[in-house]
């Protein structure tokens, strides 16, 4: 059976938020019952990019990670309120508008915060995948629709296509949690690992110029890690890199020039080297 499933890719999220607007455009003054009630305009966000930034200047990379309820398949707020949850054949996750009301428990049963209380109403609430849309015959919902960049897509298929895309796209759950998740994110390296970023140089003429072409060469440990060409200012960047993963080397070719070397540790942050300067061979 085709069911439904949310890809999230990081890499192409500006943080526009057009996502969280459209989804208050679509539930906020509007109740969708028996799907949900309305949704308050400023104290819940069912859906929200949030900030996340590494490095620092001038190597500062900038992610965005959206962040909904991810329709879990074994969902820990079904578990501890199975009568208030709906897990529905085409995998969206419903609270049930009239047994979440009163029932201030229920925001606590979601361990990734993404069931809200709605003060004015007296209700819990999260996103519903505008599942009233999706029975009336939309393909997506409202956030989706309205990203500019397709950094959110929906995917109608059989668990065995799913699991090939997830393979060929490198899908990953955004936190290592309970509840085999729904909603999985592409390029999560970008908020979950580090990068060692750096730049070569050498002087011509007294001038100091980019090493652009220059060889990089990654390694812990004696064992060769990956490559890389310094782009056209002479930078290079080694992305994806575990925290605490300890001692690395940085090895560099330009052609007559003396090789250069570097020893470098990465802890919990992300690496920005100083510049490195060839001297001629
Ligand atoms: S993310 Fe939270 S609210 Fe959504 S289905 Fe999973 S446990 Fe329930
Ligand atoms: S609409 Fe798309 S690009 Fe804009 S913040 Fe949301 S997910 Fe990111």
């Amino acid at each position: 059976m085709e069911t439904l499933r949310m890809i999230v890719d990081i890499a192409k999220c500006v943080g526009c938020f057009n996502c969280l607007m459209a989804c208050k455009d679509e539930h906020v003054g509007n109740a969708w019952l028996p799907y949900t009630d309305g949704q308050q305009k400023h104290a819940q966000k069912w859906i929200e990019p949030t900030r996340h930034e590494r490095g620092r200047a001038p190597y500062t990379d900038l992610c965005y990670v959206t962040r909904l309820c991810r329709h879990c398949d074994d969902a820990p707020c079904e578990k501890a309120f199975p009568a208030a949850v709906r897990k529905r054949s085409d995998g969206v996750v419903l609270l049930d508008a009239e047994a979440a009301r009163g029932n201030r428990e229920l925001p606590a049963a979601c361990p990734y915060g993404m069931i809200s209380w709605n003060e004015a109403l007296q209700t819990a609430q999260k996103c519903t995948l505008c599942a009233h849309l999706l029975d009336a015959g939309w393909r997506e919902p409202r956030c989706v629709q309205a990203c500019p960049l397709r950094a959110l897509s929906i995917v109608k298929c059989e668990d065995a296509a799913f699991a090939e895309i997830a393979e060929n796209q490198g899908l990953r759950a955004l936190d290592d949690g309970p509840g085999k998740p729904r909603v999985l994110y592409k390029n999560l390296h970008r908020y979950t690992s580090l990068f060692i970023a750096g730049a070569l140089t050498f002087m011509d003429g007294g001038i100091e110029k980019a090493a652009a072409g220059a060889k990089v060469r990654l390694s812990a440990g004696g064992v060769p890690l990956a490559e890389a060409d310094a782009d056209i200012f002479g930078e290079f960047k080694f992305d994806g890199i575990p925290r605490d993963t300890g001692a690395f080397r940085i090895d560099c070719a330009l052609d007559g020039f003396k090789d250069l070397r570097a020893e470098l540790s990465v802890g919990g942050e992300s690496v920005c080297m100083e510049p490195l300067r060839f001297e001629r061979a």
